[in-house]
């Protein structure tokens, strides 16, 4: 980073502390990950300086050949990760790709069903405060209040009684298994499309540990930056009747030019998604989940619906007396990172909730293994039920400098 630092000192100095600071912490927000180097080197690439409107070999700029035989490597690559008949790598992010599903088959004012925000749904299913929420008229569904599960007879009460023209499935804080054939049949029954957001559990599906939302849904789409450990960006997979809509609003419907350095390091993690030990990375991530979800348990702390399918644990902090907020902000100080979560029919408010959502991707990634997660467990404890902020900041400590990352790069 040495042209950085002569010609930027104020930037290169940022991104030292977050150098440092990514690996210092131990990193629990489930919607993150640890990209390779092989990731970062394409997305701070020669392809950021390329305008490639359009698609491969149908573009509105010159000069673009390079970029399409790249960007038709992302494609194809995508396509086999996922079994899927046709793939848009061009979405900026997941919320780009859901915009770019909707404005694709549906008009402002159509009806759709969504997951509630509050009970792990996500901003653009439908939030009031979302475009998603102004333009379309969303009915949520949720959790039952019994077992935290999707309550599928309400999916299917509210699908009969609204008929909308596209049911929305996928969460981005939910611990269990969906089960997709079941929202299929629920879309069937009335006629309606079915888009699944697998945003979170993407690296779990590619490495089939997941049932596939592509074989059942109309549309999927995902982020690229999550279990799948790409960069930042967004993908839609969908059936081949729906292809050139779906293009077509993406490109020129609601984005200009695709960020091909971005989609180069997109088809560098669809590779590694291909490999053999991608499956293992991902079985990791699952039984450090379980692993996690157990020792914390064992410290008396509620785990939502006791436990979890994928990468995600879902802690109700009512039982130790202090909320997410604060949670976040003492777990942050002992340098493990986390994020506040609304549990469902939670009694604070969503900048407050009652809970933390963690996730072991990232640490996954680090190497870390189910004896780690029985120790970030402890240092959890000795923060949220101890209040030893010292104590428990020496041992994340010793835990991330015993599993480097990054270990080849000079700032
Ligand atoms: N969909 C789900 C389920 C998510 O969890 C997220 C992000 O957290 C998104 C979409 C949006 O992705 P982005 O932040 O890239 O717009």
């Amino acid at each position: 980073f040495e042209y950085l630092k002569k010609a930027d000192p104020q930037i290169y100095e940022t991104l030292q502390k977050e150098f440092d600071r990514q690996k210092r912490n131990i990193e629990l927000i489930a919607s993150e990950n640890i990209v390779s180097e092989a990731v970062l080197e394409a997305m701070g690439s020669f392809f950021t300086n390329k305008y490639a409107e359009g698609y491969p070999q149908k573009r509105y700029y010159g000069g673009c050949e390079h970029v399409d035989e790249m960007e038709q490597l992302a494609i194809d690559r995508l396509k086999e990760l996922f079994n899927a008949e046709h793939a848009n790598v061009q979405p900026h992010s997941g919320s780009q790709a859901n915009m770019g599903v909707y404005f694709a088959m549906l008009k402002p004012g159509d009806k759709l069903l969504g997951m509630n925000l509050s009970q792990g749904g996500h901003l653009t299913h439908g939030s009031p405060v979302n475009i998603s929420g102004q333009y379309f008229d969303f009915t949520e569904y949720g959790v039952s209040t019994e077992d935290g599960l999707i309550d599928f007879a309400e999916v299917k009460r509210l699908a009969h009684e609204i008929k909308p023209k596209m049911i929305v499935a996928g969460a981005s804080a939910y611990s269990r298994e969906i089960d997709f054939k079941k929202f299929r049949e629920i879309a069937d029954e009335v006629d309606a499309y079915l888009m699944v957001d697998m945003a979170h559990i993407a690296g779990l599906v590619a490495a089939g540990l997941h049932n596939n939302p592509c074989e059942v849904a109309d549309f999927v789409t995902t982020t690229t930056h999550k279990t799948l450990r790409g960069p930042r960006g967004g993908a839609i997979l969908c059936k081949k009747e729906f292809a050139k809509q779906i293009d077509k609003a993406i490109f020129p419907g609601i984005q200009g030019g695709p960020l091909e350095h971005v989609i180069a390091a997109k088809a560098v993690s669809f590779k590694e998604a291909l490999q053999p030990e991608f499956k293992e990375y991902q079985k990791n991530v699952i039984n450090n989940a379980k692993a996690l979800s157990d020792a914390l348990i064992n410290h008396g702390f509620t785990i939502l619906t006791n436990g979890t399918d994928n990468h995600l644990v879902l802690v109700d902090l009512r039982s130790k007396s202090i909320t997410g907020k604060e949670a976040e902000k003492i777990l942050d100080e002992a340098h493990i990172t986390v994020n506040k979560n609304s549990i469902p029919f939670d009694p604070e408010n969503f900048l407050v909730t009652s809970g933390v959502r963690l996730g072991t991707a990232a640490v996954t990634t680090r190497g870390m293994g189910e004896k780690e997660m029985k120790e970030i467990a402890d240092i959890i404890n000795i923060v949220i039920t101890d209040r030893n902020i010292e104590k428990a900041k020496e041992m994340a400590i010793a835990l991330t400098d015993k599993f480097p990352i990054y270990q080849d790069t000079q700032l």
